[in-house]
Order: C-alpha cells, then sequence, then structure tokens
C-alpha cells in the first residue's frame, strides 16, 4: 500500500526536480554525439556520486558499421530483502545539437518544455529523486536497486543491449522510466520491431535486343514484395510494410540488381517467428534471380504476459491509494523493455514523465502529473 506522504514529498520536491531537470535537458545529447555525452556523463555520475550511489561507468560495445556512442552510466543502491528492481532509462535523445537554441528550456505554470525532456531526460531526473523522496519520508528500499542510463537507446540499442540483458537477468522486475502514453497510461505491452533487408541478383541484358536473355531482378523484387505484404496480419496486429525499393540502372537494360526493405512491427513473439521463417524461406518466381534476406527482429515484442500484468497491477493499486486510476496500453513503438520483458523478466514502461510532442521540436510535459509518477515510482521501491 502506498505511502500518502511519497505523493506530498514528490510535490514539494518540484523546484528541486525542475532545477535538476533543466541541469540535463540544457546538456544535448543526440545519439552519437560522443562530445554531449561525455559533458552528460559527467554531470549525472556527480550527481549520482553525491547522492550515495554506486557508480559504473561503461563503454557501450561497439556494434559494426554503426559508429561510436557514448558509455552507459550504471549505479546501485543497496537495499533490504525485497524485489530487485532494475531503473531503465536512455540519455539520447533525437535532437540535433543546436535544437536547444530553437526550442530552449522553458518552464510556464504546470509545463517544461525542452529537447528530450519527455523522452527522456524527466526519466532519469525520476531516478534521482526517488531514493531522495524516500528518505525525506523517512523510508527505506524494499530491496536492491539498479539503475542503468544508456547512449543509444534511439538508434536501436545496439551498443548497449547485452548489458541491459545482463542486468535485466540479475533483477526481479524492470521499470522503463520512457515517458507514458499521452493520455497517461503506462506500457504493458508493445509491438516488436524488425526490419529486413533483400537483395535481389539477376542478370542483365539489352531490353530491346535480347531481353529473354536477361533475368529481372526488379520483376523479382515485385513479386516479393506483394507476397511479403501479405504476411501481415492485421486482426493480430503484425504489420509487415515494404518501405524502401531500389533497382534498375538505365531505361533499356533489364536490371540485374534490386533490393527491398521492409518494416514488420510484431505483437507476440510467436508471430515474430511465423513472419521470419516466412521471409527467409522466400523463394523467387523469375528464373535466373537469386534472393538473400538480410535483418531481422530488432526488438522483440513485449507481450502482456502474467510478470508485466503483476506489475502493472502493483503499480495501479498505489495509484488507486491516492484515489489515481491508471490504465495500460498496448502501444506500437518499441523500447529497451521489449529486450527485458522477452528475457522473462517482469517489465512495467511509460512510468516516466507524462506530456506529449516526443520527437518533435515542441516536446513539453505536465510537472504535476510527472512528479505524481515519479512519486509512483518511489513507491514501488519503498518498504511497504
Ligand atoms: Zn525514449
Amino acid at each position: 500500500m502506498a505511502n500518502p506522504d511519497l505523493r506530498a514529498h514528490a510535490a514539494e520536491a518540484r523546484d528541486a526536480y525542475l532545477s535538476l531537470l533543466e541541469s540535463l535537458v540544457t546538456i544535448e545529447t543526440p545519439s552519437g554525439d560522443l562530445e554531449g555525452a561525455e559533458r552528460f556523463v559527467a554531470h549525472l555520475a556527480g550527481v549520482l556520486a553525491g547522492d550515495g550511489w554506486d557508480l559504473r561507468l561503461e563503454a557501450a560495445e561497439g556494434a559494426p558499421g554503426r559508429g561510436p556512442v557514448g558509455d552507459l552510466v550504471e549505479a546501485r543502491l543497496a537495499g533490504g530483502t525485497g524485489p530487485r528492481t532494475l531503473l531503465l532509462a536512455h540519455y539520447d535523445t533525437v535532437h540535433p545539437v543546436g535544437t536547444l537554441q530553437r526550442s530552449p528550456w522553458l518552464v510556464e505554470g504546470d509545463v517544461a518544455r525542452g529537447p528530450g525532456v519527455l523522452d527522456m531526460k524527466a526519466g532519469i531526473a525520476a531516478a534521482l529523486v526517488a531514493p531522495r523522496l524516500l528518505r525525506a519520508a523517512g523510508l527505506g528500499l524494499h530491496g536492491s536497486v539498479a539503475l542503468l542510463v544508456t547512449s543509444d537507446e534511439e538508434t536501436g540499442s545496439h551498443g548497449s543491449r547485452s548489458r541491459i540483458e545482463a542486468l535485466a537477468r540479475e533483477a526481479d522486475r524492470v521499470v522503463v522510466l520512457e515517458p507514458s502514453r499521452d493520455d497517461g497510461a503506462l506500457k504493458i505491452a508493445r509491438k516488436g520491431v524488425a526490419d529486413y533487408h533483400l537483395s535481389f541478383a539477376g542478370r542483365a541484358a539489352h531490353a530491346g535486343l535480347a531481353p529473354e536473355t536477361g533475368a529481372n531482378a526488379l520483376l523479382e523484387m515485385a513479386h516479393a514484395a506483394l507476397a511479403i505484404a501479405a504476411l501481415a496480419d492485421p486482426p493480430q496486429g503484425t504489420t509487415v510494410s515494404p518501405t524502401v525499393g531500389r533497382a534498375g540502372s538505365a531505361t533499356n537494360v533489364i536490371p540485374d540488381e534490386a533490393r527491398l526493405s521492409v518494416d514488420v512491427r510484431l505483437p507476440t513473439l510467436a508471430e515474430a517467428d511465423r513472419v521470419d521463417a516466412a521471409l527467409r524461406g522466400y523463394a523467387p518466381r523469375i528464373q535466373g534471380v537469386q534472393v538473400h534476406v538480410a535483418g531481422g527482429v530488432n526488438r522483440p515484442p513485449m507481450e502482456a504476459n502474467e510478470g508485466n500484468t503483476r506489475l502493472f497491477e502493483e503499480a495501479r493499486t498505489h495509484a488507486a491509494s491516492w484515489g489515481w486510476t491508471l490504465e495500460g496500453a498496448l502501444v506500437g513503438g518499441g523500447s529497451d523493455g521489449n529486450f527485458t520483458s522477452a528475457l522473462g523478466v517482469p517489465t512495467l514502461d511509460g512510468v516516466g514523465a507524462l506530456g506529449g510532442g516526443a520527437h518533435t521540436l515542441d516536446e513539453w510535459l505536465r510537472v504535476g502529473a510527472t512528479l505524481d509518477r515519479v512519486a509512483l515510482v518511489t513507491a514501488l521501491l519503498a518498504e511497504p
């Protein structure tokens, strides 16, 4: 049962929360910008160390062909014998350096604005403030807490995934501090994301003199695009969308080469397997054209399984004790919670800020409602 004081303590911490949030938002951290990442990590490490967190910085793994990304920040607090919680956040944003000049940090009444404020500097601030609220309320941590703040979530978490999964395996539950849905619903299930890249190798020929000696890679790509699109299952929520196609070199040449990219969104692990098998087993229709299939599932689906639902119910019980009805939703976009949930670790996502305009120049959050979520995160960590 939630401690009613926590919500009041969170409201009282408004100024401290906002100044902390300002310090996070005003260091610009687009994915892959090492200079911004270094400054941000130094600042964050200073705050964590000052608050007594056990700190460890780790270089993100280089992922082939993806360029370097900033360090990962890991921090721990020892607690009681309760569940071990992993708090998951990322400091990279989709906003290039200079965005802050066009859309500066601003607080007007109950609204705070700035690039990355919602997605998800506010979530990082929540993780920092929650233990402070516990201390203010005279409460201890129920179990131990690990915090992982990554640097490449917006570009697919290629350099941080192994660390996310390693820490999730050491945890009993994962709380992802991504923003909630715009209507305030927490995210209890997310679709998985896959992308595939098909290349078609045919045989060139003069389109006028001897077209029959060629093998038309473009025509094969067209067959493939239609067959692949038919793998979609809209009632289940599986979408399969050919998105980029390229072929041909000149209007009078039978094309010997074509490429097709496909975006796939998956509601369940079973659907991921079905679509993957069908794509990899695609047999070309045009004689003489060879197909090569690359890519695969990037983020597995986060299903509303028993563990995730139980964790959501726990959050909902805390909220209900404050007279506040919490909803849970299935959303399309993926997050790092997809990885932890697929490992079978109960995962609750969307517990960060409440606002709107994520990934746009007009990113904003509601301060009061976001502080309520800080109280909720704190309640999840508190001794009963
Ligand atoms: Zn995010």
